[in-house]
Parts: structure tokens; C-alpha cells; sequence
């Protein structure tokens, strides 16, 4: 059975399965073996593989994209395109998100209640940027500071293409390198169904639904709303007009990875499948993707933007404050800046949103009436968020000549992930 299809039954599966035993959760048998045990180890399993494999791939094949470019000069243009239309859709993302909580407003008549949250920290802008560069690559490594392993990578491949015959082997030895990391993903995907139902299972169990039926029903719906819109919409539009590529390919070669985004809330973790799914069921080369995928899982955060959006107008309404123009377009820009700071793993969008609040004015402890349901939250959005980064990726990779079209067109999408006969 084709990957996108199991993993999908098996997710659905564990939507089932939690809700039922979301019941039962005072009986300790289940509650402490089935929902805390097994599927909190297998989930935990899944997520930790993924992991494992997220900085041996983004530095490998970063550096085999960079040293295999035919023209260093393209990495320039390319990352041009890439940060612009990563921002573009950003702020797109935002501005959908401002429009339809405006128009909807979610938070009017909400019953505010006791709510309580502890701030917690958030990384200020200037230090993101001071980070980029790291001064102790082992330490990078070892944290996995994404951004910082990206500049390393970078200048680690071009470093290798302008040594000559001693770079000729380092070349070749990451060129085989690449194969066997590549391997260690197929292995690893082979429990990607097993993995999601654990993941989903063990969230729904643990759900509450009380939280959500406590007016936040309306909240809860326009996040999911906007980020469907905007995927359809923004990337839809886009990658027909600049790509010239049709959507519904797009979409539907991306759907593993959409999957394994919605089950482990973590843009990074899923970075491995994202990858994949570009390259087998896209046909983007590696010289594009390697650079533009990590980069994106980074700091293109689309979904998470969109919750900002709503969240922010939804806890104005919530208070009675009404934004000024003014305030509306700082909190594009903060919401910009917080989606760009946002690590890709699960809830730090909320945590970000904190900086939000604060440049509108907005009381903090606010977050605790829609914490509850952030889970539910994270999991849509991030499968979104892998989405922009892939959406960007195939533009910027046509626009480029990077791209496979006869593997992009071809109306079998290898989701499998079986090498494609030439
Ligand atoms: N979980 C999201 C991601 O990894 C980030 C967030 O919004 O919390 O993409």
C-alpha cells in the first residue's frame, strides 16, 4: 500500500482510538500502560528517530547541494528568491489571519475567564541575528541551533568547491554520505504510519473537548479556516502564476509529509520526510532543496503567523480593546519577526505570541484561555508550515531550472518513495 494512504488510515485510526479512550482515562491500566505507556514510548520513539537524523541531513546535504552547484554565484540569487517569497507569504499568511478575525470576530462576547499563564522567554529578534553565526560549531551541532548549522554548511560546500583536487574528495566522500543518510530516512519511514498513530492517539486521549466547547469553539475553527485558505489560496495561486505548476500535484506529493507534520507538531522533526516528499514526488533538485528546506523549517513559519494573527484580534475582542491601523500593522510586523523567531518544534508559536501581545498592548496571561487548546492547534499549523516551505521550495526551484517537470508531472506519485526509473 502506498505510504500517503497508510499513513493517513493509521492517523485517522488513532483519532478513533484516543477519542474512545478519552473515557476511560481514571482507569489506571489504561491510563498509565496504553495512553502514558505504549503510545507515549512509541510516539516518543518516532519523534526521537526523526530527530536523530535532522542535523547529520541538514549538514550533509546542505553541503553536497552547495559543492554540487554547477555556479556558486546561483546561491546567492537563489537565496534572494527564497527569503523574499519566504516573507511574502508570511505576511500574506498574517494579513489573511487580521482579515478574517476582523470580519468574524471570534472573541466578542467571549466570557473571559480566570485564566493564568506564566511568561515564559522568548529569544529577542537581535539575538537571533547575532546567532547566525556560530562561534563554536560543536556546539551548534550539539544543541542543533538550525540556522547556525546552516551557515557552517554553506561555507563548509563552497569551501569544498573552491579547494581544487583536495576538495574532489571530500566531494566525493559527502556524495556517499548523502546516499546512506538518504537510506537511514527510507528505513525510518517504513514506521512513519506506526509512529503517527501513536502520536495522535495519545493527543486526542489526552484532549480536552470541555476547553474547546467553552467558547473557544469559534477560535478554534478560524485558525483551521485561515491556514486551509491560505495553503489553498496562497500557495495554490502562487505556484500556478509565478511556478507555472499545478497545485494539485503539489499538494498531493506533499501529503506524507503534510501527514507526518500534523502528528509530530515539529517543522524539524519533519524536515527528513519534507525532503523526501520534494524530491521523489517533486522532483526538486537537491542543489535547491538542500539549502531552501532546513532554511525554511527555520524560519518560514506561515502557519504559526496565521495563529498569531487570530489569536491577537481573537484576545482584543476577548478584552474589549479595539487596535488601531496603527497597532494592526505592528502586529504584522511583530507577528512577522515571532514567526520568523519560532523554532520548528511543537508549541513554541505560543510561546512567541507573548512578544505579540506585548507590542499591542495586550494582557500576557491572555494565553492561558487558549492554551488548552494549542495542541490541536499546533499540529494544523505546522503542517502547514512544512506546506510554505515546500511551496517556495518548487518555485524557487523552477524558477531556477532545478526541477524535474516529467517527475513532477508524472501522474504516479511515487509517495512510496521508490526510486523513479529514469
Ligand atoms: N510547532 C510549530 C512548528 O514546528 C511551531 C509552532 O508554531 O509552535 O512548525
Amino acid at each position: 500500500m502506498n505510504i500517503s494512504v497508510k499513513i493517513l488510515i493509521f492517523m485517522v485510526a488513532g483519532a478513533i482510538v484516543g477519542t474512545i479512550l478519552h473515557q476511560f482515562t481514571g482507569n489506571s491500566l489504561i491510563n498509565d500502560y496504553l495512553i502514558n505507556g505504549l503510545f507515549h514510548v512509541g510516539g516518543k520513539w518516532f519523534i526521537n528517530a526523526l530527530k536523530m537524523l535532522m542535523v547529520p541531513l541538514v549538514f550533509v546535504s546542505i553541503v553536497c547541494g552547495v559543492c554540487s552547484l554547477a555556479d556558486p554565484k546561483k546561491l546567492g540569487s537563489m537565496s534572494f528568491k527564497t527569503i523574499g517569497l519566504y516573507l511574502l507569504t508570511t505576511a500574506l499568511a498574517l494579513t489573511l489571519a487580521l482579515i478574517l478575525a476582523s470580519i468574524v470576530k471570534p472573541g466578542d462576547g467571549m466570557p473571559l475567564k480566570e485564566v493564568s499563564y506564566q511568561a515564559k522567554d522568548t529569544i529577542p529578534f537581535i539575538q537571533v541575528l547575532i546567532n547566525l553565526i556560530p562561534s563554536n560549531i560543536v556546539e551548534a551541532f550539539v544543541e542543533a541551533k538550525m540556522l547556525q548549522i546552516i551557515i557552517f554548511s554553506i561555507i563548509f560546500g563552497l569551501a569544498i568547491t573552491y579547494s581544487g583536487k583536495a576538495g574532489e574528495k571530500v566531494r566525493e566522500f559527502f556524495m556517499s554520505l548523502n546516499e546512506v543518510v538518504l537510506e537511514i530516512v527510507n528505513i525510518i519511514m517504513k514506521f512513519a504510519p506506526y509512529g503517527v498513530f501513536f502520536l495522535i492517539a495519545k493527543t486526542f486521549a489526552s484532549f480536552d473537548i470541555q476547553a474547546l466547547l467553552n467558547g473557544l469553539l469559534s477560535y478554534f475553527i478560524l485558525v483551521i479556516v485561515a491556514l486551509i485558505l491560505h495553503a489553498i489560496i496562497t500557495y495554490g495561486s502562487l505556484l500556478k502564476i509565478i511556478g507555472s505548476l499545478n497545485p494539485i500535484v503539489f499538494f498531493k506529493g506533499m501529503w506524507p509529509a503534510m501527514l507526518t507534520a500534523f502528528g509530530t507538531s515539529s517543522s524539524n522533526a519533519t524536515l527528513p520526510v519534507t525532503m523526501r516528499c520534494v524530491e521523489k514526488n517533486l522532483g526538486v533538485h537537491r542543489n535547491t532543496y538542500s539549502f531552501t528546506l532546513p532554511l525554511g523549517a527555520t524560519i518560514n513559519m506561515d502557519g504559526t503567523a496565521i495563529m498569531q494573527g487570530v489569536a491577537t484580534l481573537f484576545i482584543a475582542q476577548a478584552y474589549g480593546i479595539d487596535l488601531t491601523a496603527g497597532q494592526l500593522a505592528m502586529v504584522v510586523l511583530t507577528a512577522t519577526m515571532a514567526s520568523i523567531g519560532t523554532a520548528g518544534v511543537p508549541g513554541v508559536g505560543l510561546i512567541m505570541l507573548q512578544g505579540v501581545l506585548l507590542q499591542a498592548g495586550l494582557p500576557i496571561e491572555a494565553i492561558g484561555m487558549i492554551l488548552g487548546i494549542d495542541r490541536l492547534l499546533d499540529m494544523t499549523r505546522t503542517a502547514i508550515n512544512i506546506t510554505g516551505d515546500a511551496a517556495v521550495t518548487a518555485i524557487v526551484a523552477k524558477s531556477e531550472g532545478e526541477i524535474d517537470l516529467d517527475v513532477y508531472n508524472d501522474p504516479v506519485i511515487h509517495s512510496n518513495f521508490e526510486e523513479k526509473e529514469a
